[in-house]
């Protein structure tokens, strides 16, 4: 039976093609972050452990260019020469500090007639001075000096200050934040530091040069760890963020593939909607021809809208589901039952009589 609900055309909607362009366009991107992420915790989980020790400049004297390309290292925090102090905290020491200002302000959203809150960083600045990472074990001598901290990724700090700043509100400026539709909040201050004697997992490049032991940015596709976290953990918290990314990807993937099955399946059953349909006029016209050879009619003398079972009378009557307008009302009232319209033998659940004016 022909479904008239059906799109004429049997093409996709607009929504199915966005639906399929955006999710398709999103699994590309989740996929390739996820790629990347996943070769960074192969490499990360490859990185050679050195422990920071007597022998640690022997072992890079022996290596090839004296050099470990990837390798990780736990150790302590120890200055160079100077060190850093806490603007606000007494008697805390370290070798990198981070000074952040974040604007906190309530912003009006047109759309949803909602105040949301936004921060912005407003200002930040980071000191570095120069240092090492020696052993837990203070007998030992040995220590490697860290190159370009501030390179690493992820860099994280211990927050050592925190306050907020709430902007004094008087009526006027009230008045002015709810025609402008921002509302200032106030200022968050943070210090972060990374301090002396704490303990760091860097994973990077190391290297012997003129006896000094560094540990510096590895090369093109290595990624360079400095985290507090120890050896274990950075590769755990690594994990997760690969297993999130993976998550993204097959969901949208997914919605993506089954979006194309559903526009695929769709086009099919259109087109064997339209082939069956075809198939059935088609032998419907070959019965009428038939039928015209028995009776002795001449094909050009039946009328166009004469009824297609007595060939006379004029059709008047519509068949439902189907549609079909083939017959006239004696010869609907003369079909055996069931009742099936001769066009396309579907039941004929209702019969409308169609007035000619
Ligand atoms: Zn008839
Ligand atoms: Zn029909």
């Amino acid at each position: 039976m022909v479904d008239r609900r059906m799109d004429p055309s049997g093409k996709p909607s607009t929504a199915q093609v966005l639906l399929l362009a955006t999710s398709s366009a999103l699994t590309a991107v989740f996929y390739s972050v996820y790629s990347r992420r996943s070769t960074t915790v192969a490499r990360l989980k490859e990185a050679k452990k050195v422990s920071i020790d007597q022998d640690l400049k022997n072992i890079l004297t022996e290596a090839p260019g004296k050099c470990v390309p990837y390798a990780v290292i736990e150790g302590v925090v120890r200055s160079v020469k100077e060190t850093l102090n806490s603007q606000f905290v007494d008697n805390c020491r370290g070798v990198i500090e981070r000074l952040t200002l974040k604007e906190k302000k309530m912003v009006w959203n047109r759309t949803t007639h909602l105040w949301n809150e936004s921060e912005k960083v407003i200002h930040q600045r980071t000191n570095a001075v120069p240092f090492d990472l020696a052993s837990h074990d203070e007998a030992v001598a040995a220590s490697v000096r860290v190159v370009r901290p501030l390179d690493s990724y992820e860099l994280d700090l211990e927050t050592t200050y925190e306050n907020f700043h709430p902007t004094v509100q008087t009526l006027t400026n009230v008045i002015g934040h709810f025609i402008s539709g921002e509302r200032p909040k106030g200022i968050h201050e943070t210090e972060e530091m990374l301090r002396l004697g704490g303990c760091v997992t860097g994973v990077g490049e190391l290297v012997l040069d003129n006896d000094l032991v560094k540990l510096q940015p590895p090369k093109q596709g290595l990624r360079y760890f400095l985290s507090r976290l120890d050896y274990d953990s950075l590769v755990e918290k690594q994990c997760n963020s690969v297993r999130v990314w993976r998550i993204l990807t097959v969901v949208f993937g997914v919605v993506a593939s089954s979006t194309l099955l559903y526009i695929l399946w769709k086009q099919w059953a259109y087109h064997r909607q339209r082939r069956k349909e075809r198939n059935v006029l088609e032998e419907f016209k070959e019965r009428q021809r038939r039928r015209m050879r028995e009776l002795n009619v001449d094909e050009a003398s039946v009328s166009p809208s004469a009824c297609t079972v007595c060939l006379s009378r004029e059709r008047s009557c519509v068949f439902l589901e189907c549609g079909h307008v083939c017959a006239c009302d004696q010869c609907y009232q003369a079909l055996p039952g069931p009742k099936k319209c001769p066009i396309c033998r579907g039941t004929i659940d209702r019969v409308v009589p169609l007035y000619n004016s």
